[in-house]
């Protein structure tokens, strides 16, 4: 998963570039990169391995200069966490010097990459988003038409910032997969993943980009065009709202924090009967959730586990022992809370089970007479190809297990998941048309890669 930020028409857009990408770092903690447009129409660029305040720890982002910047943030989806593969990409083509910063993943990339190798094109980096350039670069005629041709190309999931020293131009799927915000500040445009990167520099979000519309912001004036075909329904996907977006963050025309205490409300109705002295979150993302199922249920919220956010990415844990006290280092039992207890725990989704089931263990550990499990999503059970990292279908617990399984791999009294109706009517107020629920339900919105075909549905 990735973040991606632009700011068009401000000395200091590198800076504020910076800033958004800050309020987007939980989508993407292995690199950090901006590029800006100096004054002589060159790029100034600075793309690293690390965080963002790794990356631009000392200035850096000032030493950026220029009126307009783009940013990326990247967690490694398609192609290896390696510097080759951070963004924004920078190329020189026909059509000039363009940088491109992409969220999603393209679904028909490696078929589109094996042609474009075969008519002589040299990849430098394995990341599916370089497809993309090569495709511009063949294609003739100004740069939003060359860009229009080379998107029709594509299968998958793309919100897309592209720069080129007169233009930034955003655009987003047909699908509309990912969010992609237009906001202002002042006279200056500027286009974040979701709006916490633009409250944070003080922007107001004007509307979310359409799915498959194309914005192009050019000598301080902004044009919008619908060039793509029209896919079937939208397909916004709905882990953003359970799970990936910040809570502080509106997308998809939802508060993400409504929309999961609505998760949670929803969980206790179809959980009523389910007898508990206290609702315990996971923390983070089960905060919200929790706090609306002990509303929905009256039964005490209370914070039974603590998150540090303070153990180092790059803590070293050479044994076994080791590496589970790391885990208990990140998130801690609070005894007091727990001894005794019957405690429902809530979460937002079971991936491989593996820290679930070392969560309730701990729990245990702390006292916990009772662990009912309410998860707010479906059970998993074929990966995301759309950009979230989810594993491949045989490591999914819900995929390979039966529901008693389950329970007994992570030593709980009770495992309930949300229904999809549920979810949907939750994040989605009521609707729950034009959502991508393709890993709870096997239904992809487009083709999925022939190799992966198998193991998807395995
Ligand atoms: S498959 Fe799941 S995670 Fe991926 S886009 Fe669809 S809903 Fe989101």
């Amino acid at each position: 998963m990735c973040g991606i930020f632009a700011v068009s028409g401000r000395p200091d857009a590198a800076e504020l570039t910076q800033l958004g990408l800050f309020a987007l770092q939980h989508r993407g903690q292995e690199s950090a990169g901006i590029v800006s447009v100096a004054k002589d129409g060159a790029f100034r660029a600075r793309v690293r391995m690390g965080l963002v305040s790794e990356v631009f720890g000392d200035g850096e982002a000032a030493a950026l200069e220029g009126r307009v910047a783009i940013g990326h943030v990247r967690y490694a989806t398609t192609g290896a966490s390696q510097l080759a593969n951070a963004q924004p990409l920078v190329y020189k083509t026909g059509h000039g010097p363009v940088a491109v910063a992409h969220n999603g993943n393209l679904t028909n990339a490696l078929g589109l990459k094996k042609k474009l190798e075969g008519r002589g094109a040299i990849f430098q980096s394995s990341t599916d988003s370089e497809v993309i350039v090569h495709l511009l670069a063949r294609q003739e005629g100004p740069i939003e038409d060359a860009l229009i041709a080379s998107l029709r190309q594509l299968e998958g999931a793309y919100s897309l910032l592209l720069l080129t020293p007169q233009k930034t131009i955003a655009v987003r799927d047909p699908y509309g997969f990912r969010p992609l915000i237009l906001g202002r500040l002042g006279s200056t445009h500027v286009f974040s993943s979701e709006t916490s990167g633009l409250t944070l520099i003080g922007a107001e979000p004007v509307r979310e980009l359409e799915p498959g519309e194309m914005v192009i912001v050019e000598g301080g004036k902004l044009r919008s065009l619908k060039p793509l075909p029209a896919a079937p329904a939208p397909a916004r996907c709905v882990f953003e709202q359970v799970y990936f977006a910040r809570p502080d963050s509106v997308i998809f025309g939802r508060g993400v924090q409504a929309a999961r205490r609505d998760l949670g409300r929803a969980l206790a109705r179809e959980m009523e009967g389910v007898k508990a002295d206290v609702v315990v979150p996971v923390p983070d993302s089960g905060v919200a959730a929790a706090l609306g199922f002990s509303e929905a249920s009256g039964i005490p919220f209370e914070m039974g586990l603590v998150r540090s956010h303070y153990v180092s990415r790059t803590f070293i844990k050479p044994t076994q022992e080791l590496r589970e006290k790391a885990a208990l280092l990140k998130l801690a039992p609070v005894p007091e809370a727990l001894r005794g207890r019957r405690v429902i725990l809530i979460d937002d989704s079971i991936v491989r089970g593996t820290t679930s089931k070392r969560i309730c263990g701990s729990l245990r550990a702390a006292g916990a007479r009772e662990i009912h499990m309410g998860v707010t999503s479906p059970p998993i059970v074929s990966p995301c190809y759309y950009g979230i990292d989810t594993p491949r279908a045989s490591e999914l617990v819900a995929n390979a297990h039966a529901p008693g399984e389950i329970r007994r791999f992570l030593g709980v009294d009770g495992l309930h998941h949300l229904s999809l109706s549920g979810m949907l009517r939750a994040v989605g107020k009521g609707d729950e048309s034009g959502w991508c629920t393709a890993c709870f339900t096997r239904r992809y919105p487009t083709p999925i890669p022939d190799y992966q075909v198998a193991e998807a549905v395995k």
